[in-house]
């Protein structure tokens, strides 16, 4: 797997216009998002890429090549146990300032939410995933840090996880890997997922 870190967008028109798929990641704080995509990529994620004091919009990873070239976006986290409404507000802005790209049809954006198996059904996990429902086609969903889970423990929570949010939920470790090349096989596809698109025009005669 080819895979290269390509910018760290401080804004909105910072961000590629290429057409080529996006997946981005979201989650809150210490989630394990970027142990995740370093897991992915085998990279290592420059943590403080942002200046001090500045939040930045997104870190972008190229991975593959040619037609399959996709890439990966690492949105800043949300629920931040310190900086209170401010952060939150800031959060919501960057955030949707990415996802305003999907309605511009500049590419194909697709996205996952991460919630930590160890706290399923958090309420910031429930508004974020309803959220994201409502902006991407199809957004995809992974429970992190799976490895912290005995069995019996690890069954509850993942059940607990599809029930809350309806849908199914791709169990992962950073740590051991497990899970990892499912999740590539999900980035693949939702890769190849084109968001709705406003209906044409039927052209006028
Ligand atoms: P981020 O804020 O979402 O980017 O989270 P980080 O990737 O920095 O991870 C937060 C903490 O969780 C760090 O201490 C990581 O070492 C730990 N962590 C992340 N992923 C895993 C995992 O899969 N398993 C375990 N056991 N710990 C993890």
């Amino acid at each position: 797997m080819i895979a290269e870190f390509v910018s760290s967008a401080a804004s909105a028109s910072d961000l590629p216009r290429g057409g080529v798929p996006e997946v981005a990641f979201v989650g809150r704080s210490n989630v394990g998002k970027s142990s995740l995509i370093n897991a992915l990529t085998g990279l290592r994620l420059a943590r403080t890429s942002a200046k001090p004091g500045k939040t930045r919009l997104a870190n972008l990873y190229r991975v593959g090549r040619g037609p399959t070239t996709r890439l990966l976006v690492d949105l800043p986290g949300f629920g931040y146990a310190r900086g209170g409404q401010a952060a939150a507000e800031e959060f919501e802005l960057l955030t949707h300032a990415y996802f305003s790209r999907v309605a511009e049809e500049q590419a194909p954006i697709s996205a996952i939410l991460l919630v930590d198996a160890r706290h399923p059904g958090l309420e910031s996990d429930r508004r974020a995933w309803a959220w994201l429902q409502s902006v991407v086609r199809a957004p995809a969903l992974v429970a992190t840090k799976i490895d912290k889970l005995a069995h019996g423990e690890r069954i509850r929570a993942l059940r607990e996880l599809e029930s809350v949010f309806a849908d199914s939920v791709l169990p992962v470790s950073a740590v051991t890997a497990e899970g990892l090349d499912e999740l590539w096989t999900q980035i693949n596809r939702l890769a190849n997922t084109r968001n709705p698109q406003p209906a044409p025009r039927l052209p006028r005669r």
